[in-house]
């Protein structure tokens, strides 16, 4: 009994300590005598307490019952102890006594406890995970999956567990599982993503990072995998990508436009001398006098420098120069007799216009000439015949559309939709294409202004432009045109001014450059005005002065070395209230529209300008 090493007691039935071993003594540092006698439970549980606590082991040792263990907490000996309680019973197999032997089991407690938490801990960690978690075999079947891995693959919770891969996979993903499987068993590791489809078919990206799992000889027994569904993510990255593209496009279409307008603005100036003087001489050479018609040669090619200019010029402004509601629906439809005529067989023209379309803000002009270049580039795309396609319809643009089509406003729009079956464009030239100049036409088939003329007159109407298009495919362009708002409609200002009736006026002409004053001049002298010079919005208030109440109208460029045109006119007006105004520039991006049409006795003349066209101008300010 005393070498027995665990702590020992022999209790009565009553579990009064009847002897205590030597381990006891040791235990707890007294010699057995002090115990002996005393109940058990009052030395090692609970000094002073009740009675024997609820789970004891001697509790259960009445009739005829065997040893009984229990695990108990000895708060004496300050551990958890593993007691056994065997029964010693006389002959008739009464309880005698109870030998009482205590195992020190503290240490395996709490190991079994820390081993408990941190189970809890790892569960936690990977079921409350927002990645999926999953182990698979070597034939890439689910052997465990946390519940953000059913989540990702669609399936209720606790499912994806014995289910395969291959399930989830199309045919062409197996590829790529096979190939990372061969490389995990070789031992690699990383990341790889995998086009997974839901039970309900909806197909979801996942980024995927495994490794490999081996068993105890070190074979390849399958893998860990950790994986995230980033289809949202990637959808957001190409809807970036594709913005900013689009934005990168119209930088590009921006700089373009300033140096096009930069060009073109000298080009203007240059042909407001060639084309006023050659109108000068045309007016005083008698029909059959010498040189006519070398001089109407020069015109016209004047004409058409002008024309191309203007084209460039369009571009550069945000404004139309007449801005006014228009219908688009009836000028496509007069259109009609002329596109038949232009696109012919093989091409099968369709034009639908739904009436139902709005008004729209700009020039029908430069609308035509959106429809006529489309329709021009289709019929060239499809020489073999094909189908035109050319709509209008009613559209609203909303919150969606306009966050994926950078520079698109909400609300009404008109669409114009140009379809083809044509060649179509690689991505590389339909990136292109609205550049000046870009072509892939033969040469002398091909002038590449085409789309810029369109991608200008679009910016002018405040509308955006798109294309789809693939080679062999086809094309698709669709523009839309924001719908005027309120009834603002220019009134028509269609009456020909006459040239007759300026005889007597004054004006005082304000210009830098020489070769346009003298040009400008001889235009005004020649339609009977008397004119004053000035060469410098300064020189000009000193003409002002001098000459102030008898000059009716002041006619001046705009941009000038020194003060600008607006000042010159500013500070004449000021001392001379009556005084009308006619500015004049050849700057594609003055903008003088606030402050000047009908009602404001200010008028705008663009420069290359004819003779007629100033007249008109000089004939609004002087009436208005
Ligand atoms: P151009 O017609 O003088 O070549 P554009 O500016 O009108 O100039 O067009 C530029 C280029 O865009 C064309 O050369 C062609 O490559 C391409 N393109 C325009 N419209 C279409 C279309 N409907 N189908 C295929 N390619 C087109
Ligand atoms: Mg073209």
């Amino acid at each position: 009994f005393h070498a027995i090493g665990h702590p020992a007691l022999i209790l009565n039935a009553e579990r009064t300590i009847l002897a205590a071993n030597q381990a006891v003594s040791k235990l707890i540092g007294k010699p057995s005598s002090e115990i002996v006698g005393r109940p058990c439970f009052e030395v090692f549980h609970d000094p002073g307490g009740e009675g024997p606590p609820p789970d004891c082991p001697v509790g259960r040792l009445s009739a005829g019952a065997g040893l009984q263990t229990g695990e108990m907490e000895m708060r004496t000996l300050g551990g958890v102890f593993l007691v056994s309680c065997t029964p010693v019973l006389d002959s008739q197999g009464r309880l005698q006594k109870i030998i009482h032997i205590a195992t020190d089991i503290t240490q395996r407690r709490s190991a079994e406890k820390a081993l408990r938490e941190s189970e809890e801990r790892y569960r936690e960690l990977v079921e409350r995970q927002s990645e999926g978690i999953g182990i698979v075999d070597s034939e890439e079947r689910f052997l465990f999956a946390n519940p953000a891995a059913d989540d990702i693959f669609g399936v209720p919770a606790g499912t994806l567990t014995g289910r395969t891969l291959a399930e989830f996979t199309d045919p062409e993903e197996m590829d790529l599982i096979r190939k990372k499987t061969d490389e995990r068993k070789a031992g690699r590791r990383d990341y790889y993503e995998l086009w997974i489809r839901r039970p309900g078919g909806e197909k979801r990206l996942l980024l995927v990072s495994a490794v490999p799992r081996t068993g105890p000889d070190g074979g390849y027994t399958g893998a860990f995998g950790v994986f995230r569904d980033v289809t949202d993510m990637r959808r957001a990255q190409t809807e970036r990508a594709r913005l900013e593209l689009q934005l990168r496009q119209t930088q590009k279409m921006e700089a373009i436009g300033h140096l096009a307008g930069g060009i073109a603005h000298d080009f203007n100036n240059l042909l407001t001398v060639i084309n006023g003087f050659s109108d000068l001489l045309l007016v005083r050479i008698p029909p059959d006098g010498p040189h006519r018609r070398e001089i109407a040669e020069i015109r016209k090619a004047g004409e058409s420098a002008a024309a191309l200019t203007s084209q460039l010029l369009g571009f550069c402004r945000s404004r139309p120069t007449e801005t006014r509601a228009m219908n688009p629906a009836k000028t496509l439809s007069a259109m009609q007799g002329m596109l038949r005529r232009l696109i012919v067989d093989p091409v099968d023209l369709r034009i639908a216009a739904d009436p139902a379309c709005g008004e729209i803000l700009g020039d029908p002009a430069s609308f035509e000439q959106v429809v006529v270049n489309l329709a021009l580039n289709a019929r060239d795309a499809m020489p073999a015949g094909g189908r035109l396609t050319v709509e209008l319809s009613p559209v609203v643009l909303d919150e969606a559309f306009v966050r994926n089509h950078f520079g698109a406003r909400r609300g009404p729009h008109v669409r114009l939709a140009v379809e083809d079956t044509g060649i179509g464009m690689t991505e590389e030239t339909r990136l292109r294409i609205f550049e000046p100049f870009f072509t892939t036409k033969k040469e002398g088939k091909g002038t590449g202004l085409g789309l810029f003329v369109v991608y200008g007159v679009v910016r002018q109407f405040g509308g955006t432009v798109w294309v789809s298009s693939e080679p062999r495919k086809g094309t698709r362009f669709e523009l839309f045109f924001p719908v005027a708002e309120g009834p603002e409609r220019a009134e028509d200002r269609e009456a020909e001014a006459s040239e007759e009736g300026f005889s007597g006026v004054k004006v005082l002409l304000v210009e830098d450059e020489d070769p346009v004053r003298q040009v400008v001049r001889s235009m005004l002298e020649s339609l009977g005005l008397e004119v004053l010079e000035a060469a410098s919005a300064d020189e000009a208030t000193q003409v002002g002065k001098r000459y102030g109440g008898a000059v009716q109208v002041l006619l001046t460029d705009i941009v000038m070395p020194g003060r600008n045109g607006y000042q010159a006119a500013e500070e004449i007006s000021r001392a001379h209230p009556g005084i009308r105004v006619v500015f004049m520039s050849g700057y594609a991006d003055v903008d003088p529209e606030s402050s000047c049409g009908p009602g404001t006795g200010r008028q705008f003349l663009r420069k290359p300008f004819t003779r007629s066209q100033l007249a008109r101008k000089l004939r609004d300010a002087l009436t208005l």
